[in-house]
C-alpha cells in the first residue's frame, strides 16, 4: 500500500451511502478504478462531498462497520458551482452535484410533446446556477413544423439548440462534440429520452430505458445517487436522477426577470424600478409584448413561475 500520509487529488464519481467513490485526477496512484473512500471522523465546511467534487484523499485500506474502504477523503476543494435542490418537505437546500459548467436541458418532441413551459423553468435554473444552458430537442425524427418554430425562437434568444434522435442517430455527433470537454448534467422530465441519449454516448453503462415500471424501480434504488460518466476525450456528464425532475429552488420572484434574457433588453425602460412586469403602468416589457417584440409563451412562463415563487415566499414569511 502507498504511503498513508501522501494525499492525492480525485473527482467524486458517485456517493452511495457512506461510501464515496473517487477517481484520481492525476496519475500516480497506480489504480485506474475509483477508490471507495470513507469520511470517517471528517466534517467539512462544504458539507458532504457530492458527485463532481474535487477532493484530496489518502490511500489506505480499512474496514469500518463491515465495509471495506481503500481511502479517506481529507479535503473538499473549492467548488466552481453547486447545484442544490430545495427539499419540498423541510424547505432546506440539498446539494446534488458540484463543479458543472453546462446544463443540458432535454426536451422531447412528439411523445411527450414539446413543453416550452418546462424548457423555460430549466433555463431559469441554469441561469440561477450560472451554468451555460444548452437545449437538446430529443426524438427529433418526430418533429413537426411547430417544433421547428419553437427551436428557432430559442435560437434567436441566443440559446444553443441541438435537435437529435437517440433512435435514428441524428444530431448525436454534434451533441457529443458540444459537451465533451465540459462538465455537464442532463435535466429534463421523465420519458424525454435522457437515458437513451446517455446510452448512446456510454454504451457500457447501460442505463435503464423506457418502461415506467423499470423507471420507478430505478428511482427507488438510486434516488440519491448521481453518477459521473467520463468522456474519453475529457469532461464528464453527471447522470443525476435527483436533478432530473424537481421544482424550482431558492430563486426570488424579484430576480426572476433577470433570467429571461430578452426581458432585460427592455426592463431598464420600465417606469417603476424595480418592476415585476405584471401590472405596472408604463412597463416596457408589457409594451414590448403588445408590439409582439417578445414571445407570448415566454412571458406566460414568466408569469407562471413568478406566481409559484411568490407563493413560496408568502408561505415562508
Ligand atoms: P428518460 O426518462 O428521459 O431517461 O427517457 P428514456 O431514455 O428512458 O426514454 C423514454 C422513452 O422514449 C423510451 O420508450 C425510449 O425508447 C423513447 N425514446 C428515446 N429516444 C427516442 C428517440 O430518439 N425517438 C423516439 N421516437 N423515441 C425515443
Ligand atoms: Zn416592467
Amino acid at each position: 500500500m502507498s504511503n498513508e500520509d501522501q494525499s492525492y487529488e480525485g473527482r467524486v464519481i458517485e456517493v452511495l451511502g457512506p461510501v464515496v467513490f473517487v477517481s484520481p485526477t492525476k496519475v500516480g496512484t497506480g489504480q485506474e478504478e475509483p477508490y471507495a473512500c470513507s469520511l470517517v471522523g471528517r466534517r467539512f465546511r462544504a458539507g458532504k462531498p457530492v458527485a463532481g467534487d474535487l477532493v484530496r484523499f489518502t490511500i489506505h485500506s480499512e474496514t469500518v462497520q463491515g465495509r471495506d474502504y481503500q481511502g479517506v477523503i481529507t479535503e473538499i476543494l473549492p467548488r466552481s458551482s453547486l447545484v442544490q435542490r430545495l427539499d419540498p418537505h423541510s424547505l432546506r437546500a440539498r446539494s446534488l452535484v458540484a463543479n458543472l459548467d453546462t446544463l443540458v436541458v432535454v426536451a422531447s418532441v412528439g411523445a411527450p410533446a414539446l413543453k416550452t413551459g418546462l424548457i423555460d423553468r430549466y433555463l431559469v435554473c441554469a441561469h440561477h446556477w450560472k451554468l451555460e444552458p444548452l437545449i437538446c430537442f430529443s426524438k427529433w425524427e418526430l418533429a413537426e413544423e411547430l417544433d421547428l418554430i419553437y427551436m428557432r425562437i430559442y435560437e434567436a434568444l441566443g440559446y444553443c439548440c441541438i435537435p437529435c434522435s437517440a433512435h435514428r442517430g441524428d444530431g448525436l455527433d454534434k451533441l457529443r462534440k458540444t459537451i465533451q470537454g465540459r462538465s455537464s448534467a442532463f435535466l429534463g422530465h421523465s420519458g424525454v429520452g435522457k437515458s437513451s441519449l446517455l446510452n448512446r454516448f456510454f454504451p457500457e453503462v447501460n442505463l435503464a430505458v423506457g418502461e415506467l415500471s423499470i423507471q420507478s424501480q430505478r428511482g427507488r434504488h438510486t434516488t440519491s445517487s448521481a453518477r459521473l460518466l467520463n468522456f474519453d476525450e475529457g469532461g464528464f456528464v453527471i447522470d443525476t436522477p435527483g436533478v432530473r425532475e424537481f421544482g424550482i429552488a431558492d430563486i426570488k420572484s424579484a430576480e426572476l426577470a433577470n433570467y429571461f434574457p430578452e426581458f432585460t433588453d427592455f426592463s431598464a425602460d420600465c417606469k417603476f424600478q424595480p418592476c415585476t412586469h405584471r401590472h405596472e403602468p408604463r412597463c416596457a416589457v408589457l409594451e414590448a409584448l403588445q408590439r409582439d417584440d417578445l414571445a407570448r409563451f415566454r412571458y406566460d412562463s414568466y408569469l407562471k413561475i413568478y406566481d409559484e415563487l411568490a407563493g413560496y415566499e408568502a408561505s415562508r414569511y
